[in-house]
């Protein structure tokens, strides 16, 4: 019997990168040497005395039960000490904070907490699937907010017509940007702050890259500008400080009254991440971040291999200052997926089109700097030669 599927399924856009995966594959059976630059997955394993805390933990029977709903109170204390030593911000860790199984968990049940049929949530474009995606499924509607260059790929919250502004429960923000590597200021976060008030508005910042940062400024946290606790939550993680994407674990932390409803959704689906991960969270929040100042380290060198082989190649681009993405506009002309494709097909590396994480995404590539530098290299001089 073939299911008959709900109609939020169709909700759900088509993998817009199924086509090139298809190409990739018939690439590699021809032959072709693939360097994939597509995947946002850090190539590095997750530090050793992590791993090593992890065995530790699981050999203790005291966690092999339920966890606690809220996250276990070990690991809610290391979010709030970790705030407020990184970002001078003071969190209540009973009431301001909860664990989440990845924060993509927490990022998808928001909107359960707050989205209504015909409600609106404003998307930044391009952006992270899971807003608008799970926005559709609670029967709200988007309202894409374009991210341009010439605004510093930070939304133009001035644009979002009258009507639409009062009928939005949520807006959504990413600082750090994937895949635009911008970061946002504290002028530009607290502009969103006064939108998010003057429209009674929640603001989640989804922010796992809060530790990548590859300049000289360090990203803030959306909770340190005046007021943003009233209306805001800021998403974080382990998966891209600690290179433990696999492990699951990450948490929200802000609003109270906003955390406590995502409490109640999540105590109703799940029941909350392995405590023995939730102790490795624990001594991972809590240690000395050398093994994430390495890391950026790496991703330094390797996106100045990458910026220099694409201005070599003849790319105009920015040198990204946090994330490990390079946004590098196509040549003119071009469309995202047709240079991605002439890309793979002519040279096997895999580059993301713009347009895959949204319509204003067109005319970009992104590049993942989670690739050995030698490799990285290889690629842009690959991509130089079929430029040239
Ligand atoms: C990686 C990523 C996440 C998901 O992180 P998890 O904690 O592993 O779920 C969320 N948002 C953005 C923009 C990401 O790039």
């Amino acid at each position: 019997m073939k299911p008959k599927l709900a109609a939020r399924m169709r909700q759900i856009p088509p993998y817009l990168f199924a086509g090139l995966d298809a190409r990739r594959d018939a690439a590699a059976a021809r032959g072709l040497d693939i360097i994939d630059l597509g995947v946002g997955d850090p190539d590095r394993p997750t530090p050793r005395f992590l791993v090593q805390a992890l065995a530790r933990a699981a050999r203790d029977p005291a966690t092999h039960g339920y966890p606690p709903y809220a996250g276990t109170a070990g690991l809610r204390q290391a979010v709030a000490d970790y705030y407020r030593r990184r970002f001078r911000v003071r969190l209540d860790p009973e009431r301001e904070v909860v664990i989440l199984i990845g924060s993509k968990e927490g990022i998808a049940h928001l909107p359960v907490a707050l989205v209504e049929r015909g409600d609106v949530v404003l998307v930044p474009d391009p952006g992270y699937p899971v807003y608008s995606i799970w926005t559709r499924f609670c029967g709200g509607r988007v309202h894409w907010l374009p991210l341009r260059a010439e605004h510093g790929f930070f939304p133009d919250l001035r644009s979002v017509p009258r009507d639409v502004a009062r009928r939005s429960k949520l807006l959504w923000l990413c600082y750090p940007n994937n895949p635009t590597s911008a970061l946002a200021s504290r002028e530009q976060f607290a502009r969103a702050v006064a939108f998010a008030r003057r429209h009674k508005v929640v603001l989640a910042n989804d922010n796992p890259y809060a530790e990548i940062y590859l300049g000289q400024r360090r990203p803030i946290s959306l909770l340190s500008v005046p007021g943003a606790r009233d209306v805001g939550v800021e998403f974080g993680s382990l998966s891209k400080t600690f290179n433990m994407c696999g492990w699951r674990i990450g948490w929200a932390a802000g609003n109270a009254d906003v955390i406590a409803a995502l409490k109640r959704v999540k105590n109703n689906t799940d029941s909350g991440a392995f405590s023995a991960l939730q102790r490795v969270g624990e001594e991972a929040l809590t240690s000395d971040f050398k093994a994430v100042q390495r890391q950026r380290t790496t991703y330094r060198e390797r996106r100045d291999t990458v910026i220099a082989g694409l201005k070599r190649a003849g790319f105009e681009v920015r040198s990204p200052k946090a994330t490990f993405y390079v946004w590098c506009p196509v040549p003119a002309g071009q469309t995202s997926e047709g240079f991605a494709t002439r890309v793979l097909e002519e040279t096997g590396v895999v580059v993301t089109p713009g347009n895959g994480f949204g319509p204003a995404g067109e005319g970009y590539f992104r590049i993942a700097l989670t690739r050995p530098r030698k490799r990285l290299a290889e690629a842009m001089e690959r991509i130089k030669e079929a430029m040239g």
